[in-house]
């Protein structure tokens, strides 16, 4: 079937199988890796949960004053999950979960990965086992919990806080992978 003309943002785009990624649990965070080679390209997940107007941890920026994250309750399973480590390791093995992976995602200045719409979309080759990040400041205009990042990039932006943050330069250099929430801020620049 051809795409309609309209549809510059599939509503259900070929997604990578749910086994190609996995997320990782340590004492003090979560991340996203790849279980199999990602080509550049590729789908990886798609953004599903609640969206509202409240920022967390977690949530993902998807237009203007609009986030997107697990429901409530997902929340107060993850907090069972960083209590009780032990525990929840073990539960991750028994009953892996597929849902709400994104919220695992970390931040990277030069990422493998964007968000095209709601689509996790690898911005290069993926090799197995890599974390797959991508740059939370092409979809946070404000971030609810700004941090220093140590990813060591050549142009690591050092306190991430979200795009408002950002210089002028730095903004532009986004262009191509920011959401269009953001990008409509760079074209009403001088
Ligand atoms: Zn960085």
């Amino acid at each position: 079937m051809k795409n309609h003309p309209h549809d510059a943002q599939p509503s259900d785009p070929e997604l990578l199988p749910a086994d190609s990624i996995e997320v990782r649990h340590s004492k003090d965070s979560s991340s996203l890796h790849a279980l199999a080679a990602i080509p550049a390209g590729a789908n990886i997940l798609q953004l599903e949960g609640d969206v509202s107007a409240t920022r967390t941890r977690h949530s993902v920026q998807i237009g203007e004053g609009l986030y997107i994250d697990a429901p409530a309750r997902e929340g107060a399973r993850e907090l069972a999950r960083e209590l009780a480590h032990e525990i929840a390791h073990e539960l991750a093995h028994k009953t892996p979960f597929t849902s709400y992976r994104f919220r695992a995602l970390n931040h990277a200045c030069d990422p493998n990965a964007r968000f095209v719409g709601r689509v996790l979309q690898a911005r290069r080759d993926i090799a197995v086992g890599q974390e797959i990040f991508f740059d939370y400041t092409t979809t946070e205009l404000s971030m609810v919990h700004p941090f220093r990042c140590t990813c060591a990039a050549a142009n690591c932006i050092g306190m991430v806080q979200g795009f408002a943050y950002l210089s002028t330069t730095q903004q532009r250099e986004r262009s191509s992978d920011l959401q269009p929430h953001l990008l409509r801020l760079i074209s009403l620049q001088p």
